[in-house]
């Protein structure tokens, strides 16, 4: 099938199941189809969904190297609980390399940088050898996020973006997660909807925007890879969005 016959099933798998998605996905791109987790709440929700549903599908995360250790922690606790392995994806500059090339703190004086170097690189060598890539955002997350198509081209990374929870809400997210004890991060009831780099991510006040705590203070929202380019401008039960 052509990206652009891809393309064209995305208006019918607008209603479909975030299953129906996954396992749709799976057969389109049997080895090609690979899942880039941060080991937020969506993301153990959805390793969940790819064990239950026996899905092919590779899982890696991004490593910058400045996760919060409770991070380190979910990452073991979920290869445990799913005997999966979650591929470690590093970037080429160490912490300590890149402070010596760009000065201390490059989070600080320039996040951008920061994220291409720790994030954006390291994602786009990872996705290279795939043909479609699995995300975890939901559309009610930022207004960027509700303009996603459960299927989309992905000019950023050069390949076929699959949104399998682009409709569910955050208390559908943690509904499923408890109902079926997926392990999620501790730093979640602690007041942090949305993990990241430890420098770079603080709790949220009540009424707070979710993503508040991510680069708080500056303009920057997004680590640049589910920014959307102008150019696009189970044995145990399933979830009710089954
Ligand atoms: S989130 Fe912060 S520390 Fe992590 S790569 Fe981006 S700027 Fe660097």
């Amino acid at each position: 099938m052509s990206s652009s016959d891809l393309l064209q099933a995305s208006p019918s798998l607008e209603g479909a199941s975030s299953a129906q998605i996954l396992r749709w996905a799976a057969r389109q791109f049997p080895a090609r189809l690979t899942f880039a987790t941060g080991f937020g709440v969506e993301g153990c929700l959805l390793i969940d969904f790819i064990f239950r549903l026996e899905l092919r599908v590779d899982v890696f995360t991004l490593d910058t190297g400045l996760l919060f250790p409770e991070t380190y922690e979910l990452w073991r606790k979920l290869e445990q609980r799913y005997g999966i392995q979650i591929r470690a994806v590093r970037p080429a500059l160490s912490v300590q390399a890149q402070e010596e090339t760009y000065g201390p703190k490059l989070w600080e004086t320039n996040p951008d940088r920061c994220c291409e170097i720790r994030k954006v690189a390291p994602l786009r060598s990872a996705l290279a050898g795939f043909d479609a890539w699995i995300s975890a955002i939901r559309r009610d997350q930022t207004s960027e996020r509700a303009r996603a198509r459960v299927v989309e081209q992905d000019p950023r990374f050069g390949l076929i973006k699959i949104n399998p929870l682009l409709s569910w809400t955050s208390a559908d997210v943690w509904a499923y997660v408890r109902s079926q004890g997926v392990p999620y991060s501790p730093l979640h009831d602690r007041g942090f909807p949305s993990i990241g780099c430890a420098p770079c991510t603080t709790p949220v006040l009540p009424g707070e925007d979710p993503r508040a705590g991510r680069w708080r203070g500056r303009i920057k929202t997004e680590c640049g890879l589910h920014t959307r380019s102008s150019v696009d401008k189970e044995s145990l039960p399933l979830p009710s969005k089954e």
